[in-house]
């Protein structure tokens, strides 16, 4: 846990109590520090009254006497309507700030590593966590990935914080600073929280508010209003900005090509075979994990050690299990097309298990990549819409549910593998969200995981969890 002794005298209202709202209660309470707190949710409320937390409904907050509010980043500020809290914080005049916030003002000598973006950031966290940790070097990941700011280890002038942070964390910060900010890509998301494409790519470009010499900015320039970042960033004196392309040699920058990493001055790094990073998408992560490790010193072999030993991310093409010549494979992140247009990039010879609680436009979108697929297995609410959308393009089968659709898979795949002499995957992407039939896309990730793993002949793959 961090120790806020700094902040000793100042008092704060804490809004929203889950993962990170508890752990700055704690913090707070740990430090003496005097802070309300509330959640509209009671369950979470009474979860943090039986850890100490005092709460205070915000319509009775003393405002006056408050030096912040610390809200969750998921609880809207501003758009679409702010929290009434945010709203009488505002109105006292007072900051509304997050987590990392406190982190930043508590620990000023550690540096930060920042890493933001529409997709990948956090496989671009854990790696450059991972690579950094491979080197011997003291670092604590977190943020928006695995344990709230606040949760993190103190550490001192020779340790680095790797965080993910998403817009709506940036737009809560009023000193942090980052060493090293990432920003892998931008496309159009959470346009109800910012307004428009325009407020969004000002929100993420927060990141790097308080740059300075010295500092370095490594930018995805694969999309326009990366582009257009990354002009705007290497205007900024003394700041090193360094581009990360796809399939193109970039000036000063580092670029991906057919499987290799190719560092600014020429130094090729094939990673073609690390099973798991597969894909394009995965590459910008890999590339821009090296820039930034580069740029704190770490040696390149130690980089490429750390990509080869990357173990991955749960529900993230996650290899769990490989019997014969077929990998089993968990992206239940995979909740929308675009996504699963990532993993089906990856492979041939795809055992396709999708469906769910089905978004815009189904699948329709994933035709570039039907001929990858050698058969689909439909599971949950989305079944008709998608059988209508693959009639003719793909065969399938409905097969209700995720057991029922992984049997069929595993059946069909080791059936045909064996006869063709080829690898296969099976591949739980569902294009979906998981709520018609479980808890979470980690909840259903979680289930594939043990039922693959339970297949008679299954050979374990990736971590145990
Ligand atoms: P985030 O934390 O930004 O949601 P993750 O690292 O958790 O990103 O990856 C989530 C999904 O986003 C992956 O399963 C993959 O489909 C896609 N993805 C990952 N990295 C990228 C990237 N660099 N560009 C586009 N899509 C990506």
């Amino acid at each position: 846990m961090i120790d806020l002794g700094v902040l000793k005298g100042l008092s704060f209202a804490v809004l929203g109590l889950a993962r990170s709202g508890l752990a700055t209660v704690r913090a707070l309470e740990a430090a003496g520090i005097e802070c309300v707190a509330w959640d509209d949710n009671a369950p979470s409320r009474e979860a943090a009254a039986e850890a100490g937390a005092k709460l205070v409904e915000p319509a009775h907050i003393d405002w006056p006497k408050i030096s912040a509010l610390v809200i969750s980043p998921g609880i809207p500020n501003r758009l679409p309507e702010p929290h009434p809290a945010a709203a009488a914080a505002r109105a006292a005049g007072k900051p509304v700030i997050c987590d990392v916030e406190l982190l930043a003002r508590a620990r000023k000598a550690a540096r930060f590593v920042a890493v933001t973006g529409t997709n990948g950031k956090s496989t671009t966290t854990a790696l450059i966590g991972h690579v950094l940790k491979s080197a011997g070097m003291a670092c604590e990941v977190g943020g928006n990935i695995g344990r709230g700011a606040l949760d993190l280890a103190p550490l001192g002038a020779d340790g680095i914080y790797v965080l993910e942070l998403s817009s709506y964390q940036l737009e809560l910060l009023q000193t942090f600073h980052a060493d090293v900010a990432v920003w892998l890509n931008i496309a159009p998301d959470h346009i109800d929280r910012h307004g428009d494409m325009a407020g969004y790519v000002a929100a993420k470009a927060h990141i790097f508010d308080r740059q300075q010499a010295g500092d370095c900015a490594v930018i995805g320039v694969d999309d326009d209003y990366s582009r257009a970042v990354h002009e705007t960033v290497a205007a900024l004196p003394g700041v090193a900005a360094i581009p990360v392309a796809a399939d193109r040699p970039v000036a000063g920058g580092v670029s991906f090509r057919a499987g290799m990493l190719v560092d600014a001055d020429g130094y090729m790094v094939d990673f073609s075979d690390v099973p798991t990073l597969p894909g394009t998408h995965n590459a910008q992560n890999a590339a821009c994990a090296w820039a930034a490790c580069r740029w704190l010193g770490v040696p390149r072999e130690t980089i490429v050690e750390g990509l080869q030993s990357y173990p991955g991310l749960p529900h993230r093409q996650e290899r769990v299990a490989a019997i014969g010549k077929v990998v089993y494979v968990n992206d239940s992140k995979a909740t929308n097309a675009d996504a699963t247009a990532r993993a089906l990039s990856s492979y041939r010879d795809i055992y396709w298990i999708l469906g769910g609680q089905a978004k815009e436009g189904g699948v329709t979108p994933l035709a570039p990549w039907f001929d990858r697929v050698r058969h689909a297995f439909l599971i949950g609410r989305a079944t008709e819409l998608f059988a209508s959308q693959l009639e003719g393009k793909l065969p399938y089968s409905r097969c209700g549910d995720l057991k029922s659709a992984l049997d069929a898979a595993h059946e069909r795949s080791q059936r045909e593998s064996a006869r063709d002499g080829c690898a296969a995957v099976v591949l739980l992407s569902p294009a979906c969200a998981s709520w018609d039939q479980w808890k979470s896309y980690e909840h259903r990730g979680d289930a594939f995981r043990a039922m693959a793993r339970a297949l008679p002949g299954a050979q374990i793959l990736g971590r145990a969890a």
